[in-house]
């Protein structure tokens, strides 16, 4: 797995560093919290290992401040503090897993594989939101377990979405640049009419989302 490391003990860091990259792992280390966020968004690690007490953004706020966007990785705490309370509020702001220092490698290495076996059950070529599921390995989509038929742009069109489930909002000249491939400045009609088209396919779930597009849909479209 790809692994950043945010640490700002030398020592610990170093030590961590040259354990994952016997075990096979692609490592990078960072030592405060702004470093933590740069490295997340340039690297896109599958696993991030989080210090909590850190210079310039402790690890909490590192927590919060990568909220939805960095769901592709998976964060696991450190922390030396004991409190119940604390490990709660790790876990509400997304964290997978908390580790209390001090901790022994074998203890961590075992952490960290188990949160890499349930990684791997969510095979990124399948999407989902709510009853909806598309296997971009069989190209196929089901709603609640029953397939749906979709033409390729429609598929295409729906992909995206999904894939940006998370984000605030995307813009329709966005959407014509994925789907349609077509230089910006043309007309952008033709994604109203296909999110319409998806609309009726998938009004069970997806209506109201699509529809508003603003509360709980897949994104904003703008
Ligand atoms: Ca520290």
């Amino acid at each position: 797995m790809h692994v950043l490391i945010v640490e700002d003990d030398p020592a610990l860091g170093h030590f961590l560093g040259q354990g994952l990259m016997l075990d096979g792992h692609e490592v990078a280390l960072v030592t405060d919290g702004e470093g933590a966020l740069a490295s997340a968004a340039k690297l896109r690690p599958e696993l991030m290992i989080l210090d909590l007490g850190l210079p310039r953004m402790d690890g909490m706020e590192v927590l919060a401040a990568m909220g939805e966007r960095y769901r592709s990785t998976s964060v696991l705490v450190l922390t030396g503090r004991a409190e119940m309370e604390e490990r709660v509020k790790c876990l509400e702001l997304g964290a997978d897993d908390v580790v209390l220092k001090p901790f022994s490698f074998h203890e961590l290495r075992a952490r960290l594989n188990a949160l890499g076996r349930r990684r791997s059950q969510f095979d990124d070529t399948v999407l989902r939101f709510g009853e909806l599921e598309m296997d971009g390995a069989t190209h196929t989509v089901t709603q609640a377990g029953s397939e749906v038929d979709l033409t390729a742009t429609e598929f295409s069109l729906l992909e995206s979405l999904l894939r940006r489930q998370g984000e605030r909002v995307c813009s329709r000249t966005e959407l014509m640049n994925e789907v349609w491939r077509t230089p910006e400045g043309m007309g952008t009609n033709i994604v109203d009419v296909y999110v319409n088209y998806l609309r009726k396919k998938l009004g069970k779930t997806l209506g109201r989302g699509l529809g508003a597009m603003r509360a709980q849909g897949p994104c904003v479209i703008r």
